[in-house]
């Protein structure tokens, strides 16, 4: 299977060194400049080179709510994967799979081969990545049930394969957790026994002696720290308290009531130099926790997983509004019946899912001028319930209604049942690999010297519901264009121009001509040759 071969880069503009792969890249813009009546589009190129360390190290993720549906089942899936396990299940043996993780389970369309022939390599052997075999687990929870017993609360790993991870996970326990009954549903409070005691210095400090030892403890290189605990109510952003870093380390010196757990679990992580990456909607990532990541020279993500609905609702609007089709009326509604949709079932929590659903049609509403009138948008409204018999397996229905040609309409239904905890875990781990993949990215010009991305680390919005954005940067809910920006960045960084999709080789004749008689690959390699080789983790 050629996506699984070991890939070779041969070109001119690829170096290989021990330490880092270096690639100079020509990357081009096009500028516009508007008068009243003209859009005047200029190329723009810049000579970037970029350098991609190649020592992957060991990481461990410490998941914040670890003993939840997701992170049981995320342990569970890493476990499975690791020891190659399988499974009978009515409908016979099951082997254990990363369906869902685009890392793991999708490929990127490399070139053409000499027949012409598109030919996809899987994502991860673009570039050297963390193998999730490799992945260390920790993590923090208000329950102290162990890993075993929260997978067989969770209802979602089949019976046999939960006896063959039993014994594994019955040793692995959340460690005690910040807990604030004001942020998350009054409904949790009974989980809440496993908890830091203190002011909210105190419990800030525990969590940085956490993550040392956990770090010490495994002898990792790296450490990601990962929210997908409770859905919290949003913080009032308070000017003085959320708003600069400074002000942000006096108020919790100050012990300041605004100041939510998932916050304290961010500056914990940032100040261990750690990635923190915001898997629920709450707004943790204020601008004095940002602020404090740039200073630390650390990565924050966020925000909300882009599981389910929204995934689908970022591909649909965009096929809509792209084919001049104007969505007028967009209605959700959701039910489950897992932990998550009880929290949910408060109105502060639900609030602040409705807030990361609401605004996922923004960016490919106001990409088309000619269906909307400036500030126009569908009416979109979203519903939760929540209906413990479901459990785990959410149901969406979703109704997008367009205006067509000469004011038609056109109502698109959509029921999706789909286990929530199965679709959120595979964007868990690619999260993980992704943040620490272009952690060691960094680029330079003749005239700038070597810089990472912004901390603010936005080409993950793929994998996230309400994308958090560098400041004045705009937000990119479509899909499609997500995932090119992850596929085209790991290609630049080994030298490769994005994909174009234009196949000329196959509509313009003398290319065609220039393919099928073989020159084509005959006049392809440079004469001044550099080979890269790599494969996982070298
Ligand atoms: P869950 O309720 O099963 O798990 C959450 C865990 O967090 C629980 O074990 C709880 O005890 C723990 N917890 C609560 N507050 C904590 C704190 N302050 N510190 C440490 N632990 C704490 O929920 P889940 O289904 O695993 O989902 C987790 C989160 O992911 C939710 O916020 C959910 O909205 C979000 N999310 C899930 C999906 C999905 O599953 N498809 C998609 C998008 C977002």
């Amino acid at each position: 299977m050629d996506a699984t071969k070991k890939l070779t880069v041969s070109s001119p503009n690829v170096k290989y060194t021990d330490e880092y792969i270096l690639s100079d890249y020509e990357y081009e813009e096009t500028l516009v400049t508007k008068t009243d009546t003209e859009l005047v589009a200029k190329p723009h190129r810049t000579q970037l080179q970029i350098r991609t360390g190649r020592k992957v190290g060991k990481v461990g993720v410490m998941l914040v709510g670890w003993g939840g549906n997701n992170g049981s089942t995320f342990t569970a899936a890493v476990l499975a994967n690791r020891h190659q396990l399988s499974w009978n299940t009515k409908n016979g043996k099951m082997d254990s799979n990363w369906f869902g993780s685009i890392t793991q389970a999708s490929t990127v369309r490399l070139g053409l081969d000499e027949n012409g022939a598109d030919v996809y390599t899987r994502m991860s052997q673009l570039l050297p990545m963390v193998h999730p075999d490799d992945l260390v687990i920790d993590g923090w929870d208000i329950s102290p049930m162990n890993l075993a017993d929260a997978m067989v609360r969770a209802k979602v790993i089949d019976y046999d394969l939960q006896q063959q991870l039993r014994k594994e996970m019955q040793a692995m326990k959340p460690r005690p957790a910040v807990y604030d009954p004001d942020f998350i549903a009054a409904n949790q409070a009974d989980r809440a026994t496993n908890l830091i005691r203190g002011t909210r210095h105190e419990q800030y400090l525990q969590l940085r002696a956490d993550i040392k030892d956990c770090r010490d403890r495994h002898r990792l290189d790296k450490v990601i720290v990962l929210w997908t605990a409770n859905t919290e109510r949003f913080c009032d952003v308070i000017p003085g308290v959320h708003d600069t870093a400074d002000n942000l380390e006096k108020a919790l010196r100050q012990n300041h009531k605004e100041i939510s757990p998932s916050t304290i679990f961010a500056l914990a992580a940032i100040d261990e130099g750690c990635c923190y990456i915001n898997g629920s909607p709450q707004n943790t990532l204020v601008p004095g926790v940002c602020e404090r990541a740039e200073r630390a020279g650390v990565f924050v993500a966020g925000d909300d997983f882009k599981s389910g609905q929204t995934k689908l609702k970022s591909v649909l609007v965009d096929f809509l509004v792209s084919a001049g089709l104007k969505p007028t009326s967009i209605v959700s509604y959701n039910h489950l019946g897992n932990n998550d949709g009880k929290n949910l079932s408060a109105p502060a929590q639900f609030r602040s899912k409705e807030i990361t659903k609401s605004n996922v049609v923004d960016d490919m509403v106001s990409s088309n001028a000619l269906l909307y009138a400036a500030g126009e948008k569908p009416d979109h409204v979203v519903v939760i319930k929540y209906v413990p018999y479901v459990g785990d397996s959410k149901r969406a229905m979703d109704e997008y209604t367009s205006e067509i040609l000469l004011h038609g309409t056109n109502t698109i239904v959509v029921h999706n049942t789909c286990e929530d905890s199965l679709l959120a875990v595979p964007l868990i781990l690619d999260l993980v690999l992704l943040a620490e993949l272009f952690s060691r990215v960094q680029f330079r010009t003749a005239s700038e010297s070597w810089s990472p991305m912004h901390p603010v680390m936005s080409t993950l919005a793929y994998l996230l519901k309400a994308p958090v954005v560098p400041a004045g940067a705009p937000v990119v809910n479509a899909l499609f264009k997500q995932r090119a920006a992850i596929d085209n960045l790991m290609r630049a960084c080994v030298g490769l121009q994005p994909i174009s999709n234009m196949q000329l080789e196959h509509k313009v004749p003398f290319l065609m001509k220039e393919l099928r008689s073989g020159a084509l690959f005959k006049s392809a390699p440079p004469a001044k040759k550099q080979k890269l080789n790599h494969e996982n983790g070298n």
